[in-house]
């Protein structure tokens, strides 16, 4: 019995010892992991406050917006300098538009104030909270200085994990997780990557890589930082040029003496208005995003073209649908162009199962919208993933035989769009489409833009008679006709 006991004791002992050691490793190891991150603070980010970090960077920035193509960037050079220490990140440069129109921005940020002056522009941009926010981390864009720096003042809120050739910390700017990979070897940084929600992309990741390092006198730094961001669907390249170090005398801004962040930017009030075109033909107008979506009822089912932004305007269009035909499904969804007005809401009638009608031109960007993870803000496909059912349409697609709709493609011959497609009733010689019409509500009118050309070319050659044109976007901004007579468009040409 007592030998039992001495044997009981013996095991409490080395388990106690056992946990002692265990916990000494863990210490140990996360002492080693910050100690990782202030070294690499020591190569990276070493100066004193009186002095200034600063170098020249050329950059090649790209950015999708309303182009020819889905996933289309236009280009942009910048030329600049930066200036950085822990307490301030200063930015002057110059942006290059197709080798011609020049025009500059500045930035200075430091603890609680961000000011920009934007390029073009004459006055400081106000900026809001997550503005501020976002600064910090954009400003590792060019150097991890001021980014690094925070998570060596935070490194009490760090998540740290341990990778085969990195270590990772992760903290909280804000609501974005940004996360720091360095290197287990050499101490430097290899990435930094953040996640933020795109209403049309979903959930993002956005990578800084830092490549190709050199030394100055004192500091490693990335000769050229690669940003891959959308999931690496657009790269952006900057190199960086003489590293050095001034004594911390650089002003490029005044601040203002009534200077503050502004709260953040609230979403505008949601309207919305259905109209009734004749027994089949209806139109909600969605005040908030200046867009008119056509809802026709067919016999037994309904189609919807348009639907701008995102999800959320998506399902706003579906419950007004449901008002006109509550037992009806909604069969197809089209989208005139790939542009984010006219196809932002496609998940919610990828949800509802509706076939969509594309061309093979924005298939593949369909594809890829419908299959965009939405964790950080959910919709209902996040919620209830379905199968994406589409039909691309060649040159034409009738639809109907007593209410009868056509629609057709017209593609580059809109001037606008790769993929455009125009929607026309014969029995009412109407015409739905896009933006392609820019006739004025009040005065003369003026000669036909491009897109207009291209509208009045593709209904000559398609032979179509049409009365009554009606444009989807834009309603009020621009002070032009939804409902346009065919004759307005034909003045302008002729
Ligand atoms: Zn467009």
């Amino acid at each position: 019995m007592k030998n039992k006991n001495n044997y009981c004791v013996l095991l409490i002992k080395q388990t106690k010892h056992l946990l002692v050691i265990a916990v000494l490793l863990v210490v140990i190891q996360s002492c080693s992991k910050t100690t990782q991150l202030q070294s690499c603070w020591n190569k990276q980010a070493d100066t004193t406050d009186k002095n200034l970090i600063t170098f020249f960077f050329k950059e090649e920035l790209n950015k999708l917006g309303h182009n020819f193509e889905p996933w289309e960037k236009t280009k942009y050079s910048i030329i600049g300098n930066i200036w950085v220490n822990q307490n301030r990140f200063l930015k002057l440069d110059t942006l290059t538009i197709n080798s011609k129109a020049k025009y500059y921005s500045k930035i200075e940020y430091s603890k609680n104030t961000l000011l920009h002056l934007d390029y073009g522009n004459k006055e400081l941009s106000s900026i809001t909270n997550d503005i501020y926010l976002k600064q910090l981390i954009k400003s590792a864009r060019y150097t991890p200085v001021y980014l690094l720096n925070h998570f060596v003042e935070n490194s009490n809120k760090l998540d740290i994990n341990t990778g085969v050739i990195n270590n990772v910390y992760s903290i909280n700017i804000g609501k974005i997780p940004v996360k720091l990979f360095i290197n287990k070897s050499t101490n430097l940084i290899d990435k930094i990557t953040y996640l933020t929600y795109d209403e049309l992309y979903g959930d993002v990741i956005t990578s800084y890589l830092y490549l190709s390092y050199k030394k100055s006198k004192t500091l490693s730094y990335p000769s050229k930082i690669e940003i891959k961001k959308i999931n690496g669907k657009v790269v952006d390249k900057v190199e960086i040029f003489r590293l050095n170090t001034t004594a911390d005398k650089i002003q490029l801004l005044d601040k203002p003496d009534n200077y503050k962040l502004i709260a953040s930017k609230k979403n505008g009030k949601i309207k919305v208005k259905t109209e009734k075109f004749n027994d089949f033909i209806y139109f909600i107008n969605l005040v908030h995003t200046e867009d008119k979506i056509m809802v026709v009822e067919f016999e037994d089912f309904m189609l919807v073209a348009e639907a701008p932004l995102n999800s959320k305007n998506g399902e706003l269009i579906i419950s007004e649908v449901k008002k006109i035909a509550p037992l009806k499904p909604i069969k197809y969804f089209v989208f005139g162009h790939h542009h984010p007005h006219y196809l932002g809401g496609i998940r919610a009638f990828v949800h509802k199962e509706a076939t969509v009608l594309c061309t093979n031109i924005s298939k593949e960007y369909v594809e890829y919208i419908a299959k965009a993870p939405h964790t950080i803000q959910p919709d209902s496909l996040q919620f209830e993933p379905k199968k994406l059912k589409t039909k691309t349409i060649q040159d034409s697609f009738i639809i109907g035989k007593e209410n009868q709709l056509n629609i057709y493609f017209i593609g580059a011959k809109s001037e606008h769009t790769k993929d455009y497609l125009i929607y026309y009733f014969p029995k009412e010689k109407l015409l739905f489409q896009d933006d392609l019409c820019w006739i004025p509500k009040e005065g003369s009118i003026g000669k036909a833009n491009a897109r207009q050309r291209g509208l009045y070319n593709s209904i000559k050659e398609l032979k179509l008679n049409v009365k009554t044109i009606i444009q989807s976007w834009p309603v009020e901004s621009h002070k032009v006709k939804t409902i346009i007579p065919f004759q307005d468009l034909e003045k302008s040409i002729k």
